[in-house]
């Protein structure tokens, strides 16, 4: 895919079919199409000089990846589902319905908080799916009241009551769940079905019981604005990113770093007082898609802090007005849950040179709270013992305003990888799909050098649907949906491997590479 300077309409095609194959249940086509438009955007934002336009796109950045993450989620949960029904089945034995299985709209009860033109519809078996940023972990427990969909372009977050859950799993039509061997059960379709809810509650209950063994504790907000404190439990906590350090490839270096600044202080935090001190602040600075949020996430993961996941945009735009206020209830929620680790993500948006003519008041505001609360962390470590952590990204470290870069003591590199980091990141993309005995994975990353990891994994996706595009070429909707699994699911090949990286080029430049060596040996702490 060659990079134009004009891609919006590029974007808005990709957003489309990303969409579309959402709506048609068809997340791993999603996928890719979020993936490749998140990238355009991304390759679109580096080229935008005015602020006011960048900043438009960082929000549709935002959004867009909000959607993303959920159909990731998705993917996720449907591939869990696969797996439960593959391995722990007795033979014989009833089954969940299997997600991927051709489905009738008919075959749903949505419930009022869905809606049709947005969002494509749950599959059946929906295990009440938590449709947030929330993958794997407890969440703070909110007591939430009933409200309106908060946004028209997201799905209503589903809670796990067992009533919601009752009302989307039907089995579908053409005998898709095998029937019980008790001759009651044959004798009564009804019964089918409260077995297969007990079935998912009994899933369900086993993995409340692992995730939460003990009542969490709740943050109370004295004085403070309730709604703010449930958008940030709801939009910006993260209990349990579930990303490990086995599953980011290569960058070594960066672990061990992040290990020892961020890791170490979390578990020993006696040790780290006096002179020992904790970094304030660690910042990550590298070109785009190459593991800086993975790598927060791992942290998070790897230590069971508390992830707060927020990025620069917004705090300035999304909650407008309320912007330091939000900075500081997110730093008094952190030390309330603490350990925990704060990652916000481009934080050249928020602190642009000071001066500078993107700065404008609101952000300026913003950054000052920021750097207050910053300078506060450290006494918060050695007076409690609980530790806070900031950790930032930005791939445009060079905006960066002195103040915000003293605070963010350690500055470490995010490279793109190498060709041992190549060969490991193809390994983990591919993990999932049947590789042809003929595919030369060191050849391969051999011949992407200079892409970053989003770039692989791009790659990696398009390849892998090359078999499935070619079947579905010219099939209507419903000829594509009647299409058996095995059909399309051949072997990747070589040749899948060598259109793919034909149509996705690398998307960082040299002379990017250049300006981050140049940063990084003026301002680098590594
Ligand atoms: P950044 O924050 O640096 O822009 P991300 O951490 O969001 O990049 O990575 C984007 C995507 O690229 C990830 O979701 C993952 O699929 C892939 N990726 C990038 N680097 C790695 C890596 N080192 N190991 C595994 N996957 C990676």
């Amino acid at each position: 895919m060659v990079i134009m300077a004009e891609t919006p309409k590029e974007i808005c095609d990709n957003l489309t079919l990303a969409r579309e194959s959402s709506m048609i249940g068809n997340y791993e086509s999603a996928e890719v199409y979020y993936a490749g438009t998140m990238q355009l955007v991304t390759q679109l934002i580096i080229n935008i000089t005015d602020p006011l336009r960048k900043n438009k796109w960082l929000q549709a950045k935002q959004r867009i990846a909000l959607e993303y993450d959920r159909v990731k989620s998705i993917t996720a949960t449907l591939h869990s589902l696969r797996l439960n029904v593959g391995t722990n089945a007795p033979s014989g034995a009833r089954r969940l319905p299997i997600p991927d299985e051709p489905v009738k709209d008919s075959d749903f009860n949505f419930g009022d908080t869905y809606d049709p033109d947005v969002w494509p519809p749950p599959p059946p078996g929906d295990g009440g799916y938590t449709v947030n940023r929330v993958q794997n972990g407890p969440k703070p427990k909110t007591k939430k009241k009933p409200e309106p969909p908060r946004r028209s372009n997201a799905p209503s977050a589903r809670t796990s009551s067992s009533t919601s859950r009752t009302s989307s799993v039907r089995p579908t039509k053409g005998g898709k769940v095998e029937r019980p061997s008790s001759s009651k059960s044959a004798r009564n379709p009804d019964s089918n079905k409260v077995a297969i809810d007990k079935d998912i509650k009994d899933v369900d209950n086993e993995k409340a019981e692992k995730s939460e063994p003990e009542e969490e504790k709740k943050f109370e907000c004295h004085g403070m604005d309730r709604d703010l404190v449930d958008t940030l439990e709801r939009d910006i906590v993260q209990k349990n990113p579930n990303i490990r350090w086995e599953d980011i490839a290569d960058l070594k270096e960066a672990k061990r770093l992040l290990e020892e600044a961020v890791v170490l202080p979390m578990w020993m935090p006696k040790f780290f007082t006096g002179i020992r001190r904790p970094w304030k602040g660690v910042l990550m600075v590298g070109p785009p898609g190459t593991g800086k949020t993975m790598l927060a996430k791992a942290v998070a993961t790897e230590c069971e802090t508390t992830f707060f996941n927020v990025s620069s945009s917004t705090l300035t735009s999304k909650y407008r007005g309320e912007s330091e206020k939000m900075v500081r209830l997110l730093f008094e929620m952190a030390r309330f849950y603490a350990p925990s680790t704060i990652f916000i993500d481009e934080i050249d948006s928020l602190c642009s040179r000071r001066g500078s003519e993107s700065e404008h008041e609101a952000s300026r505001r913003v950054k000052s709270e920021l750097l207050v609360q910053m300078d506060g962390i450290t006494a918060n470590v050695e007076d409690a013992g609980k530790v806070v952590m900031v950790l930032a990204a930005t791939n445009f470290p060079w905006d960066i305003d002195e103040a915000l870069r003293r605070r963010l003591e350690k500055r470490i590199y995010i490279p793109l990888p190498t060709q041992e980091g190549r060969e490991a990141l193809l390994q983990i993309n591919l993990r999932e799909v049947k590789l042809d005995p003929d595919v030369n994975l060191p050849a391969i990353a051999k011949k992407m050098r200079g892409y970053s990891g989003a770039d692989i994994t791009n790659v990696c996706r398009d390849a892998s649907m090359m078999s499935m595009r070619r079947k579905i070429f010219g099939l209507k909707p419903d000829q594509i949906k009647q299409l058996p699994k095995e059909e399309l699911d051949l072997p990747v090949t070589e040749r899948d491997f060598e259109e793919a990286i034909d149509k996705n080029n690398k998307s960082v430049s040299q002379d990017d590479l250049d300006k981050y060596e140049k940063w990084m040996n003026e301002f680098g702490s590594s």
